[in-house]
């Protein structure tokens, strides 16, 4: 039974399911980016829905010490999270946030 990819609700919280929702409003998907956030960004707190989906920096910057750009760290979390949704849709594989936030690390330079 595959009825799980059609509902309108999210797998994870039973909150209607956006594409707003999908990749940030999520409890589980805003823990990955308040964490990647507050590791990467002068200004964690000041991360918004808008900053990723327009990529814009828009008066946040990436802390001096890393070697990254914003995007680095937008598409990187992005893809980590989209990985770790759909592997659970498909794969029955926990959804765990530590891990997704992990993994982003690992895979910025
Ligand atoms: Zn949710």
């Amino acid at each position: 039974m595959i009825s799980y990819t059609t509902t309108p609700t999210c797998v994870f919280c039973d909150s209607i399911d956006t594409p707003e929702h999908f990749v940030w409003a999520c409890p589980i998907k805003q823990s990955v980016w308040q964490s990647i956030a507050s590791r990467y960004l002068v200004s964690p707190r000041e991360l918004t829905l808008h900053h990723i989906i327009s990529l814009s920096l828009a008066g946040l910057s990436v802390r001096p010490e890393f070697k990254l750009t914003f995007f680095d760290i937008i598409a990187t979390t992005l893809l980590q999270i989209w990985s770790a949704h759909w592997h659970f849709v498909f794969h029955q594989t926990t959804f765990w946030s530590n891990g997704v936030i992990a993994k982003t690390i690992l895979h910025l330079p």
